[in-house]
């Protein structure tokens, strides 16, 4: 395995990544601690849309990486910003847990309460999923609400096993509907991919982006023009790994690999 070069600018994906349930991964901490004593940029970008940037940063800097609020960028808060930009105080329906919601609150947006008078129906990673919400975005999509969703996972890696993910949220209204996705601004989004350059403050070339989903992290580096590691300490296995060699730029073990 090549050694991996170093960049000026680090996207770290988070489940999976540098913690799996909030354990730090082996290597993880040690690595990112070097990487910012050698004053190299790092922005943890994650898909997982049930906690805020507060809590995120409170966890790193539990695992002993001191981090603030602004290092962290998750699907909410880049579905929130580009919502926004588009329909900003739209009435929306939010499938999706705490942070989400008060998060479009915070923004101004209004909280639908009729289908019929709902602009956006926002499906998330929501672990309190119901007929209930299903048949009101069914009803609110049949009356020409949009849909649009934070992340596109099929699962969230936990230890042994893994959390049925947006994907599954998706597919369920989907299915009733007939009626695709609008938007999935999550990784491998531009969408996603553009905001987080934008505050790392870097040009794509001089960023390393690193994750443990070919699907998402990697695609996402590649589409916007990043170099990119596989890490094999979450979804991808390393035979997954092995049968598709280019997928990647690096593929590495942990993420002490980044600094070997
Ligand atoms: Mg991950």
């Amino acid at each position: 395995m090549p050694s991996v070069p170093r960049f000026a600018g680090y996207l770290l994906d988070l489940d999976g990544t540098v913690y799996l349930s909030g354990v730090a991964l082996p290597g993880a901490v040690a690595a990112i601690q070097q990487l910012r004593a050698e004053g190299r940029r790092v922005l943890f970008v994650s898909n997982n849309p049930t906690h805020t940037p507060a809590e995120y940063a409170a966890r790193l800097t539990r695992l002993g990486i001191a981090v603030p609020e602004a290092a962290i960028l998750n699907s909410a808060q880049v579905l929130i910003e580009w919502l926004d930009q588009q329909q900003p105080g739209a009435r929306v329906y939010a499938i999706g847990e705490a942070p989400l919601q008060h998060g479009l609150d915070a923004a101004g947006f209004v909280r639908a309460t009729d289908p019929r008078a709902t602009d956006v129906v926002v499906a998330s990673f929501d672990r309190e999923f119901s007929y209930r919400k299903l048949q009101f975005a069914f009803d609110a999509l049949r009356a020409g609400a949009r849909l649009i969703a934070t992340n596109g996972d099929r699962y969230c890696p936990v230890p042994g096993g893994g959390e049925p993910d947006a994907a599954a949220i998706i597919a369920a209204i989907s299915a009733c509907t007939g009626i695709a996705c609008e938007q999935i601004v999550g990784k491998p989004s531009p969408i996603m991919a553009r905001a987080a350059l934008a505050r790392i403050g870097l040009e794509p070339a001089a960023c390393l982006m690193v994750g443990d989903r070919l699907e998402t992290d990697v695609a996402m580096g590649r589409g916007a023009g990043m170099a990119t590691a596989l890490t094999l300490t979450g979804a991808t296995s390393r035979a997954e790994a092995l049968r598709t060699p280019d997928a990647a730029d690096f593929c590495i073990d942990t993420l002490a690999d980044l600094v070997r």
